[in-house]
């Protein structure tokens, strides 16, 4: 049996070299290493080089464009602290930027909407721009110390801020619960009001200090439905970086209750049969459904359930 395809945001095949981070000679001669390159993100994107071409109504659905990552030279004049992301397949030193060099984008080259550039973009490069934004932001949100106050500083190759009185910090991901509740040929998806039209999709929502992510999954469907479920079973994950998340997919079996909005969060939760779920997965994807885009891992469990 072959695995199916890393989840979007999944995939970079660069080798993040951790040992490196600890060792402050190496990681000084990699930065001075001419093969040096950066990937760029910044407030309007991440940026990259190629055709952006057109995207569907449905945002990341359906685009025609094809983008790489754009590795710029670090050059000498790069932020001293730009984290350092880790060694390319060819073994360059690479590392990430959060301000354009020279304060513009380099010819053939702009920034994109990482969302959008994700659908558009090699797996490993949307691996990699993920891991970027998610190691940048975290950088951003802790320039001070959430113990004492005091400024942070970066250190370990820009995987940790400490302050002055020894506080460190590294990176975080929230990990949030997705599931699939299914009851032999049917599913229960919930649709939020700003979503478009006939969007639904699998139920999510933040774990909980001091919860299993089964308890996690057990939880927020009975807040957000009424509904009971039983069997619990990962199926797998992808990295979500807006800004930190780590979305953990699941599947639940039905075990009771009568799905009703209760918390809030859903305009509506209903049942669906296979076939209509197939249908919508179809080219075209008539009638009273629209599924996520393909890539959501949400349509991902989805798909997954058609065929099983
Ligand atoms: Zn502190």
């Amino acid at each position: 049996m072959s695995l199916p395809a890393p989840n979007t945001f999944a995939g970079a095949t660069l080798d993040r070299a951790g040992h490196l981070r600890t060792d402050p000679e190496r990681l000084a001669a990699l930065r001075a290493d001419p093969a040096a390159r950066a990937v760029v993100i910044v407030r309007e994107g991440a940026l990259v080089e190629g055709e952006v071409g057109t995207f569907g109504a449905d945002a990341w659905d359906r685009p025609t464009g094809s983008v790489r990552a754009v590795r710029v030279p670090l050059g000498p004049d790069a932020q001293p602290d730009a984290p350092f992301l880790g060694l390319e397949p060819g073994g360059a030193p690479l590392f990430a930027l959060d301000a354009l060099p020279g304060g513009a984008p380099p010819a053939g080259t702009e920034p994109l909407n990482l969302r959008a550039a994700a659908a558009i973009l090699p797996a490993e490069d949307a691996g990699l721009l993920g891991y970027a934004s998610g190691l940048l932001h975290w950088h951003r949100a802790t320039r001070f110390c959430g113990k004492c106050g005091a400024a942070t500083a970066a250190g370990e190759g820009g995987h940790v801020r400490s302050c002055r009185n020894g506080h460190s910090h590294h990176p975080r991901t929230d990990p949030v619960v997705i599931m699939l509740v299914t009851d032999g040929d049917r599913v229960l998806l919930g649709r939020q009001a700003v979503w478009p039209e006939r969007r639904y999709s699998a139920l999510a929502g933040f774990v909980e200090p001091g919860e299993s992510l089964e308890e996690a999954v057990a939880r927020e469907v009975r807040e957000e439905t009424g509904v009971e479920v039983a069997g619990v079973r990962y199926v797998s994950s992808q990295p979500w970086p807006f800004p930190a998340s780590l979305m953990l997919g699941f599947e639940a079996r039905y075990a009771g209750g009568q799905p009703a909005t209760l918390d809030g969060e859903l305009e509506d939760v209903a049942w669906f049969s296979r076939d209509e779920v197939a249908a919508a997965a179809g080219e075209g994807g008539a009638g009273r459904l629209l599924l996520p885009p393909r890539l959501a891992i949400a349509r991902r469990l989805v798909d997954a359930w058609i065929g099983s």
